[in-house]
């Protein structure tokens, strides 16, 4: 074949696959906002009630982290200039890693790009050929992809279900370590890890725990330190991760724990250690949305107020919700085409929420994510449950 045919070829196979997802109604499409954090974002002029976004506490437009992004910018330059490891660790980066540290009541903690290298880089440093990782099955693809890149043998055991985790942990004795790998609030379904009882099995089996708090983070907790905060765990679990990109309202992810542990992984981490180190604004945001942390807990009230008002409301007109106790609150809808239906629906009615899809879900469970922030109003969560009671009699997905 020629090169001129083989390009051919590819550009035709994927359009192929392309069209087959558009079939199925789950081809993705990015859709450029004006404004992307804030209550409300425009879209091709229009002006829409956001109720989808992870910066749950609205700290991405908090006028000081703001302000000290754009000082640190100012005084320090738009990029950090080099690796980690080679010149591009400031002073900043380590008071950030200091003040991740007391916020989660560990020895020590790293900073990474995103949870994503966080989470693709961890477990590959861990874990390695005669080793077993044992993964829950609703796992957010990040961790998957850890799982796939260590050379461990890895076991999925049914969501949050502490009796298969034991089941698969019997017998595994001869795996040199066993690594329990979960997140403590589910990102797509809201609901939370078993957490007491994972440590008890972890327990019993020699096993080191690995908890993703992506969604925890900022959100659960006394001081928000996340759900092993709220549950007094925090001794108990061997590695805690995080992330800086939602309730924190920046750009990044961290790992927690040890100091042993973040010894290791800022040598043999290829995601910490090959890539650039993370830009003085957003370390700097980092850094004040973490004081706000404290300064002002009554974000955090708000945003659970607000989300337990919205869950009551779209239960009542008949919406089926993942049964959760956070503030995420997935309308369960089925088939994807179904979905696509509703969020478009809902976005006639001028409240922005995409639907989610396989694979992100599994086939069968496409759902709307419905997430409000602690600076919706009042009057911004009736206009949320109006447009989506209308929208379910509209599409008749509401009986
Ligand atoms: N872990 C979980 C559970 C997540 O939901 C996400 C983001 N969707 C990540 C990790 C990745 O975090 P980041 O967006 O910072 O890359």
């Amino acid at each position: 074949m020629t090169t001129a045919a083989a390009r051919r070829s590819l550009a035709e196979a994927l359009a192929g696959r392309l069209a087959e997802r558009e079939a199925r109604a789950i081809r993705r499409q990015v859709r450029p906002l004006a404004e992307t954090v804030g209550t409300h974002v425009q879209l091709e002029g229009r002006r829409l009630l956001q109720c989808c976004s992870n910066d749950y506490l609205g700290l991405a437009l908090h006028p000081a982290v703001t302000r000290a992004a754009a000082e640190a910018a100012q005084a320090h330059g738009a990029g950090a200039g080099s690796a980690r490891l080679v010149a591009g660790t400031s002073t900043l980066h380590a008071a950030l890693e200091d003040d991740l540290a007391r916020l989660k009541g560990t020895e020590a903690a790293l900073v990474f790009s995103s949870g994503y290298h966080v989470n693709a880089g961890l477990l590959p440093a861990l874990a390695a050929d005669g080793d077993l990782i044992l993964s829950d099955a609703l796992n957010h693809a990040s961790l998957i992809d850890g799982c796939r890149l260590s050379r461990a043998a890895v076991r999925v055991y049914r969501h949050a279900d502490v009796g298969h985790l034991e089941e698969l942990l019997r017998n595994s004795e001869h795996f040199r370590h066993r690594f329990i790998v979960t997140e403590s609030v589910f990102a797509m379904d809201g609901d939370l890890a078993p957490l007491a009882e994972i440590v008890a099995t972890a327990r019993r089996h020699d096993a080191w725990t690995v908890v993703d708090e992506a969604h925890a983070t900022g959100v659960f907790g006394p001081t928000g330190g996340g759900l092993v905060e709220q549950l007094g765990l925090t001794d108990a679990i061997d590695v805690q991760v995080g992330t800086l990109s939602k309730a924190l309202g920046s750009l990044g992810g961290f790992v927690a724990g040890s100091r042993e542990l973040v010894d290791w992984l800022l040598n043999a981490a290829r995601t910490f250690v090959y890539t650039t180190a993370t830009p003085p604004a957003v370390v700097a945001a980092s850094r004040t949305a973490i004081r706000v942390l404290t300064t002002e807990p009554e974000r955090r009230a708000r945003l659970w107020s607000n989300a337990a008002k919205l869950r009551e409301s779209l239960q009542r007109v008949g919406f089926r919700l993942a049964a959760g106790t956070s503030p995420i609150l997935p309308v369960l809808v089925g088939e994807a085409k179904d979905a696509v239906r509703l969020a478009d629906a809902v976005l006639e009615r001028g409240v922005l929420v995409p639907a989610i899809r396989p694979p992100t879900v599994q086939e069968g469970t496409a759902r709307l994510r419905v997430t409000l922030m602690a600076t919706h109003t009042d009057a911004d969560v009736e206009e949320a449950a109006a447009a989506f009671a209308a929208a379910g009699q509209a599409t008749g997905l509401l009986g």
